[in-house]
């Protein structure tokens, strides 16, 4: 048919928006893809094949109706589309940009297992959204009636803050409590610019205040106020706090001047784009510019750090990962991008140890792939007599995250934890050992993902709701 919109992935190849030039990129904090233009949106979701069991669906953690919005992109009836996405999603302009499409969605893609190539998905779920917010379709939170009853949230990032939306939805009233100074979480302060532009982050911000959401940042729970004043104010408690203890290095000279971890790194320089002052970037500490930098880490978090490197003018980085390519936790897309902007990955490499007092360079040992264990993993292992050291001024390690231990942090008895820290919750209601105290995001399921936190969060508030239980007749006057 000559106006079918749709199925259209056997002529129409895959398309994503324009990817800026590597060396534009590199001078600044900007995200790398432009928006699709309103048609190429349109031909793009066109191509989907409209599955009747669609596995993009059922592997999207949110189980967003996919097929839905992109039908009616492509019939150019976009307000609806966003009506669609925005039911099953709190953040999903965010979520197109962060998620690991690869991963989810779109490696699932019928069209994609076909060997036509994936439906992008994240990039139209972003422009949906982005288009919302510039028609002014998106509006502050409204609901049927203001409730009396309060819930604290501990942590403002995307698990936090997807909760706070659906509460308000309800006439709930919402307090967000964070130790930070600005709301979001790791998309504000860990997620680097170039993958999530900080106004994106805070817009949403905006609108979760103008719903009536309460925010009281430069609030540390278990310094400036105690767990127990808050679970004492409140009809229920949600912890929502992610992970932050950085997994350790032990090897000679891990202590110099010039190693740090990176979740300080990343911060300070999410702090610069913001226009702070940040002492530890200004005396150099945490600033890249004009060194040799090493990153020791193969996952997300060592991609980030190496591409902030790039952008703050360092004269070289090197990203040292023990085993290789094929086996490293971070997402292909990112390596790419990570290379085309001129960062060199050093495989099967380990540091042994690290020189001088202020660093300046790092032995490093070759290493080779041996046994699977028992999780599959082939076993790195080392290749004696192959050290040899590479030079750098700065050391960055990137070697994941663990809870902090919170129950005695916030010397709370009764909070169960896991053999690996997290808050004990139950998956589906969030509720934890402590009735009325709930549990969701990385601080439940350890270091993850921002779109699983939001399905936490949007869980855990209508496990919330159902605690508080229907709305009280108001009595007549
Ligand atoms: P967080 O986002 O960590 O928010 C927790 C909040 O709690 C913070 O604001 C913190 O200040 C606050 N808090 C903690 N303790 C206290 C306390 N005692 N008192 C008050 N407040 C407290 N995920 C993706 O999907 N895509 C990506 O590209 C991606 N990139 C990442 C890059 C980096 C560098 C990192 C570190 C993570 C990345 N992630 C990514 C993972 C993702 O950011 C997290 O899974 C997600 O943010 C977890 O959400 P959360 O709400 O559980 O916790
Ligand atoms: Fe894909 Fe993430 Fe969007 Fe789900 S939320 S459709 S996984 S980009
Ligand atoms: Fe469309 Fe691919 Fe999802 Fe099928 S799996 S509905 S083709 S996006």
């Amino acid at each position: 048919m000559a106006n079918q919109p749709m199925l259209k992935f056997v002529n129409v190849g895959r398309a994503m928006p324009d990817k800026r030039p590597a060396d534009a990129r590199r001078e600044d904090f900007d995200e790398i893809y432009a928006e699709f233009a309103r048609e190429k949106a349109a031909e793009q979701s066109g191509r989907c094949s409209q599955c009747g069991v669609p596995y993009c669906q059922s592997h999207c953690p949110l189980h967003n109706n996919i097929p839905d919005w992109l039908r009616l992109t492509a019939e150019g009836r976009l307000q609806e589309a966003y009506d669609v996405s925005q039911q099953t999603n709190t953040f999903p302009e965010i979520c197109g940009r962060i998620c690991p499409q690869d991963r989810l969605c779109e490696g699932n893609c019928v069209i994609e297992k076909s060997g036509h190539g994936t439906v992008t998905i994240g990039a139209i779920e972003k422009y949906i959204t982005d288009t919302a917010f510039d028609e002014g379709w998106i509006k502050p939170i409204t609901n049927a009636g203001e409730r009396p009853e309060t819930v604290a949230i501990i942590g403002a990032g995307p698990g936090g803050l997807a909760a706070a939306d659906m509460l308000r939805r309800e006439g709930v009233q919402v307090t967000v409590f964070d130790r930070y100074d600005r709301a979001g979480g790791l998309m504000t302060y860990g997620i680097p610019g170039f993958k999530l532009e900080k106004d994106v982050v805070m817009r949403r911000i905006a609108q979760l205040e103008e719903g009536g959401v309460t925010f009281r940042l430069n609030c540390d729970v278990g310094v400036d106020v105690t767990f127990e004043e808050i679970r004492s104010g409140h009809d229920a408690v949600l912890i929502a706090t992610g992970v932050y203890k950085t997994r350790d290095l032990q090897a000679p000279g891990v202590g110099a001047k010039g190693i740090v971890r990176a979740i300080d790194y990343l911060t300070a320089s999410n702090r610069k784009s913001f226009g702070d002052d940040v002492e530890e970037f200004e005396n150099g500490d945490l600033n890249a510019e004009g060194k040799r930098v090493v990153v020791i880490g193969g996952g997300d978090t060592a991609m980030d750090c190496l591409r902030t490197a790039i952008r703050q003018g360092a004269r070289s980085v090197k990203c040292l990962y023990r085993r290789d390519r094929d086996n490293m936790p971070g997402s292909q897309r990112e390596v790419a991008n990570a290379e085309e902007e001129g960062v060199e990955f050093v495989w099967l490499s380990a540091p042994k140890g690290f020189r001088g007092e202020t660093v300046d360079g790092v032995v490093v040992q070759k290493m080779r792939l041996g046994q699977p264990d028992a999780t599959g993993r082939q076993v790195p292992e080392l290749i004696e007599g192959s050290d040899y050291v590479e030079e750098a001024e700065l050391v960055i390690k990137a070697l994941g995250f663990e809870p902090e231990d919170l129950p005695r942090l916030w010397g709370v008895d009764g909070l169960e934890v896991t053999r690996w820290g997290t808050v004990l919750a139950d998956f589906r209601t969030h509720e934890t050992s402590l009735p009325g105290v709930y549990a969701c995001g990385d601080i439940q399921r350890g270091a993850s993902l921002v779109v699983w936190a939001i399905r936490d969060g949007r869980e855990a508030a209508q496990a919330i709701m159902a605690q508080l239980g229907p709305r009280a007749a108001v009595a007549a006057e």
